[in-house]
């Protein structure tokens, strides 16, 4: 028996010595399937790469992967590629997919459209498998498991272990999981389906947060005929802003215009009105800044920095993370129906309902911004709308 088990251990460490580097991806989100793209094209010899994912989604991760029909990018199709080298990959492959190739007008039109998230994630799988097909000395393989935790190995290396099956093991492991959240503290999360029964029962629902997830849910939930009287309840009651029209792309910023954070407001209020004023959209000057705003945020004061954080995020992110316009005009709509109301407000407490019982009834204790009592919002269902996934349970 011992002498078999070192045989294998031989022929195990043969085979190793003599393997193509392995490379683990963990997570084939967007970001997983771009980290593939690359280490195959960039490889310059045998390369085993194995991407270790939970879903089915294949390079659609959370973002595009559970999209539903009708989901818009809120991204212009120029703006997105998988391939590092060549920007506006994605607008070029939709015009080769209609057949507009050729067509100068028609290819403008399609980069400057904002594109069902579920085609780009066609894109994305597409870009996978012809960089996995264009090189034969490259292996590309795919394991639908949970990674449940990372190790180095005793012979170097990473150790993966799965939630079934044998440990895989890699010369080197890249983690593109996403942004991972602990449970929330209550309601349902916000990107699960939602049984149609329930759906049909709810008389009142509460969702917590208002902006980009709280228009995918708010749509989804009227498109799957919820007729619950809906609260969506934030801070400051702002909903993002819309795209413009036509693409707003002045020339970037050479150097921001000041370090010091009411400096930097009334310098881009004073460029929105100005832009305004001269019949240019004022996203464009928002779009100026966006390049910079790491540079600003290190060059920030910790008290300006709190200051942000504090009073103008909200304003931030309503124009900086914006809805297309067909998507807007929905919202809009959605807002102005009797049955959709938005409020300004804080929850203080929420609903009683433990964790486990995430999505169930409850009532959530909220203060209004303008209201000076505490008053309590009852709803059939709560939830919190991020952009960040709910792990499985
Ligand atoms: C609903 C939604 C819409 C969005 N729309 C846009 C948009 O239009 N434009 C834009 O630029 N950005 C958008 N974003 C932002 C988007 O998250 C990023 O652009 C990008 O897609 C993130 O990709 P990712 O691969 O890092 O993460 P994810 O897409 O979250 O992928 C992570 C992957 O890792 C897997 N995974 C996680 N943990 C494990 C584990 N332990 N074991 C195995 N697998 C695991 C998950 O199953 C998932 O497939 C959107 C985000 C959301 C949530």
């Amino acid at each position: 028996m011992a002498d078999r088990r070192d045989h294998l251990a031989r022929v195990r460490s043969l085979v190793a010595r003599h393997a193509p580097p392995r490379v683990a991806i963990l997570g084939c989100g967007f970001t997983g399937a771009a980290a593939a793209v690359a280490l195959a094209e960039a490889a310059r010899g045998p390369l085993a790469i194995t991407i270790v994912d939970r879903d089915r989604s294949r390079g659609g991760g959370l973002a595009y992967g559970r999209a539903r029909a009708g989901e818009l990018l809120n991204v212009r199709a120029r703006d997105l590629s998988i391939l590092a080298g060549r920007p506006g990959d994605f607008a070029d492959w939709m015009a080769r997919l209609t057949g507009d190739g050729g067509d100068a007008e028609a290819q403008a039109a399609i980069a400057d459209s904002f594109a069902p998230r579920a085609l780009f994630a066609n894109y994305v799988r597409r870009r996978l498998d012809e960089a996995a097909a264009a090189r034969p000395e490259v292996s590309l393989e795919t394991v639908e498991r949970e990674a449940r935790d990372i190790s180095p190995a005793p012979g170097g290396g990473f150790a993966v272990a799965l939630d079934l099956g044998p440990a895989l093991h890699a010369d080197a492991a890249i983690l593109a999981t996403g942004y991972d959240d602990p449970r929330p503290r209550f309601g349902r999360c916000p990107h699960a389906p939602i049984p149609a029964q329930e759906l049909a029962r709810a008389r009142r629902v509460a969702l917590v947060g208002s902006g980009l997830t709280m228009a995918d849910v708010l749509l989804r939930l009227r498109a799957e005929g919820c007729e619950a009287e809906i609260t969506v309840i934030s801070r400051r009651a702002l909903v993002p802003r819309p795209h413009a029209e036509m693409a707003a792309r002045p020339p970037a910023l050479q150097t921001p215009a000041g370090v010091r954070l009411a400096e930097l407001v009334r310098d881009l209020r004073a460029a929105c009105a100005r832009a305004e004023a001269e019949g240019r959209p004022w996203q464009g000057e928002v779009n100026r800044l966006r390049p910079h705003a790491q540079a600003i945020w290190q060059a920030l004061s910790a008290a300006d920095r709190a200051r942000f954080l504090r009073h103008l995020r909200p304003f931030w992110d309503a124009h900086r993370h914006r809805l297309p316009p067909v998507q807007h005009a929905r919202l809009a709509a959605e807002l102005a129906r009797p049955r959709t109301r938005l409020r300004a407000g804080r929850v203080l407490e929420p609903p009683a309902t433990p964790p486990a019982a995430c999505g169930s009834p409850g009532a959530a204790r909220g203060r209004p911004r303008r209201w000076r009592s505490t008053s309590r919002s009852t709803a059939r269902a709560t939830a919190p709308t991020s952009r960040r996934p709910c792990p499985r349970r």
